[in-house]
């Protein structure tokens, strides 16, 4: 049977945003807007399925509790499906153990800046990146209770607001790091702030950074450099041993010995 034709434009930006389907209010609106925009992401697969929700989203032009979640029940299904169509999965790769482990860290910087939101009627957000700490209702509810520098405190204004001070004082450049630049960037890019997991560690190999982060939860989320040189986002889901979207990134075997050795209790750290 022939399958219909799907938009990869569309499932491109989910993969990036999310893989078990929970996306935050401001990220419904960038999708409600892709999808506008878009005429072929909103007539391929999965464009109508989305788009129907969406519709009665931006007739009032409020997220309610209970569209997001019968978004979160659409929005797995269709990685699902993804999944299982999928045929790059099937072919079997090995743990990979050449690569080195390290810790990740936000820095404190003396700079308060305030951050317009995305959202229709939003007020700015107020972003302290020395204490990392922000005035927004995702940072209040899901992020404060991590401890300083974590990357968990990392909110979607502030991941702005470090791209901004970057962007106007090149020399911090040098303070933060490429590694953490990159990451930050990437998550400002998507509009992404640091998923608010507990843990965050980076793997380096040969040709490839992993930034690695997880809580309690089934899904791994690896965010990496693909072999276009762009950051993409990635998900594992550690109960079903398979890849979000049934999309895996270059460099996966070391993924899969790292995430062996979580299982086994082991978090290894190399090179304090
Ligand atoms: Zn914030």
């Amino acid at each position: 049977m022939e399958e219909p034709a799907k938009n990869d434009d569309l499932i491109h930006f989910l993969r990036q945003i999310t893989a078990d389907g929970i996306v935050d209010k401001q990220e419904i609106w960038d999708l409600g807007t892709l999808l506008q925009v878009n005429d072929d992401a909103r007539t391929a697969w999965p464009g109508p399925v989305i788009w129907e929700i969406l519709q009665q989203i931006f007739a009032d032009k409020v997220v309610s509790d209970e569209e997001a979640e019968d978004l979160t029940v659409r929005l797995r299904q269709i990685e699902k499906e993804c999944h299982d169509r999928s045929e790059a999965e099937k072919a079997e790769i090995l743990p990979e153990t050449n690569y080195t482990v390290r810790e990740l860290e936000l820095p404190a910087i003396d700079m308060r800046l305030e951050i317009e939101s995305t959202l229709p009627n939003e007020s700015p957000a107020r972003v302290d990146l020395g204490e990392h700490t922000c005035t927004c209702s995702d940072w209040n509810a899901h992020r404060k209770s991590y401890g300083a520098n974590s990357i968990g405190r990392l909110c979607r204004c502030m991941s702005t607001a470090f791209e901004r001070a970057l962007n106007g004082r090149p020399e911090l450049y040098d303070e933060m790091g490429a590694t953490l630049v990159n990451l930050i960037r990437l998550l400002s890019t998507y509009g992404l702030g640091g998923l608010a997991e507990a843990q965050w560690r980076l793997l380096e190999g040969e040709g490839f950074n992993h930034f690695v982060s997880w809580d309690e939860g089934d899904w791994i989320a690896v965010f990496t450099e693909n072999d276009e040189g762009l950051f993409e986002r990635f998900g594992f889901n550690r109960r079903e041993s398979r890849w979000a979207f049934g999309v895996r990134p270059l460099g996966a075997g070391a993924l899969l010995d790292f995430i062996s050795g979580l299982e086994s209790g082991h978090q290894p750290i190399d090179g304090q």
